[in-house]
């Protein structure tokens, strides 16, 4: 394969206990239904190359370039708070790595991770996650990306027979929360830090070499330092992840696995999409103190290697942990200035009051958590809300400045359903219109205003499957 490029081994070479190699499944019919051009080019990859049938077959795992060790990976994770020892790539696999990032297949057949499962995905699921990366990505929130969705030709079996797909998605690296509790569960010291420092390696250069006693504290100080910023990221763009189990918690702070993800409409702390989260675990309000709940079992899995004394060791993880609600807290002000326009005016405290009654303001009103703040910047917050942007319009805000960071387009739900239905059923034309607009999330654009709008009323509520 001439034109195949050349990918990194070194997971797998790393950390050989913590995968399995493996190889993708035959798709009877592969077909490229979307590719990721921008994403591709980044990559270094050839744009007219991945189009042919040799590419396709090279992106769908099927043909692995030489020299590449795919594995499936092995993690562990509590799942709705329940610890399974043993989840892993079930339905997915680690191609290798190109430019020091993961490429990476979901959906691309059994493996001896699969247990009860298929091993398969359809493409709708497929494409949610190709279109809430990308949009997640345009409003600049840390997140895995997506390369492309390949048709397989095979339908499965779920609610109904649907057509089959595999994702290929490009991260940082798949180090998980869960990656973490696995290595510490086999017993293996030596492999847990060497999962450490290959975490640190590829994620953390500011952290100390070996040698520095609190090297891996300052590790884990890091992912808490990134998970709060990003949760910060979700909270101030209304998404709900629906399903933050540890095995869905990067080590580099990347969102990841876009499963029964949605974005919030009316303001709302307990809003819930997942159909399976019957107790709202994982609801929209309930995201800053599940971050950090994930977080305190990285901690645990790591406690080994703060300190040999084990008391002083729950002690440093202890504060560390701590550290997560200052950190959420400032990244939470800092993005409500940047959304109110009040960058280098108003004291924190002053900020934080306004952001608290406007939350109460919104939450009475049922008002959509997107458009508000563009309505916002127009002038046009009035009835309800009238003597709270008397107050606001007090401070002096940029209304320009909340234009930059205040999206007009989000991937809305009703949208993104009406893509994935006309896609399951062929016509990819409401899909590349959703993914237009979505790309350019903070432009307001002629002909877009269907993109811009909540959900029809007889939408009705909102569920989400895995
Ligand atoms: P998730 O909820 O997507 O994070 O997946 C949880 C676990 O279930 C992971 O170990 C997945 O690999 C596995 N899994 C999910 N769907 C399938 C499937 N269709 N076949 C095999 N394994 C699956
Ligand atoms: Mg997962
Ligand atoms: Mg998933």
């Amino acid at each position: 394969m001439s034109d195949a490029p050349v990918l990194g081994t070194r997971f797998a070479d790393e950390l050989p206990e913590m995968g399995v190699s493996w190889q993708a499944a035959e798709p009877p019919k592969p077909e490229l239904l979307v590719l990721n051009e921008p994403l591709a080019v980044e990559l270094g990859l050839d744009v007219e190359w991945l189009r042919s049938a040799a590419g396709i077959r090279f992106l769908a795992g099927v043909d692995v370039p030489d020299g590449a060790k795919p594995v499936a990976q092995a993690y562990a994770g509590h799942q709705f708070g329940g610890y399974s020892p043993r989840l892993g790539d079930g339905r997915a696999l680690l191609l290798g790595e190109i430019g020091g990032r993961d490429l990476h297949l979901k959906g691309s057949g059994r493996t001896p991770f699969a247990r009860g499962g298929d091993g398969l995905a359809a493409v709708g699921p497929m494409l949610r996650e190709y279109v809430v990366s990308e949009a997640m990505h345009a409003l600049g929130i840390p997140t895995t990306r997506s390369l492309a969705v390949i048709g397989t030709g095979k339908s499965i079996l779920r609610e109904n027979l649907a057509p089959g797909a595999v994702l290929v998605r490009v991260a940082a690296s798949h180090l998980r929360v869960g990656s973490f509790q696995y290595a510490r569960a086999t017993g293996d010291a030596d492999l847990l830090r060497r999962l450490a420092d290959h975490a640190v390696d590829r994620h953390y250069p500011d952290v100390p070499p070996p040698g520095d006693g609190d090297r891996h504290l300052r590790f884990f100080e890091g992912v808490v330092e990134r998970q709060a910023d990003l949760i910060a990221r979700w909270m101030l763009a209304g998404f709900v992840h629906g399903v933050m189990n540890t095995d869905n918690m990067t080590i580099s702070g990347e969102t990841i696995d876009y499963g029964p993800c949605a974005f919030m409409e009316a303001f709302d702390p307990a809003t819930v999409f997942s159909s399976i989260d019957e107790g709202g675990r994982y609801a929209y309000g309930n995201q800053p103190a599940i971050a950090q709940w994930n977080l305190a079992r990285l901690a645990e899995a790591l406690l080994p290697l703060f300190d040999d004394d084990q008391e002083r060791a729950i002690e440093k993880a202890t504060t560390a942990l701590g550290g997560f609600r200052g950190r959420y807290a400032a990244a939470t002000v800092a993005g409500f200035r940047g959304k109110l326009g009040l960058i280098g005016t108003a004291d924190d405290a002053a900020v934080t009051a306004l952001v608290e009654d406007l939350l109460g303001l919104l939450r009475a009103e049922g008002s959509d958590f997107t458009s508000f703040f563009r309505t916002l910047s127009r002038g046009g917050a009035d009835g309800a809300f009238a003597d709270w942007a008397k107050r606001w319009r007090d401070l002096d805000p940029d209304t320009a400045a909340m234009d930059r960071v205040n999206p007009f387009y989000i991937p809305r739900n009703h949208l993104v359903e009406e893509a994935l239905a006309a896609a399951t059923e062929g016509d990819l034309a409401p899909l590349h219109a959703l993914l237009d607009a979505i790309a350019d999330p903070f432009t307001e654009r002629p002909g877009l205003a269907r993109f811009a709008e909540q959900a029809p009323p007889d939408f009705g509520t909102y569920r989400t499957f895995c």
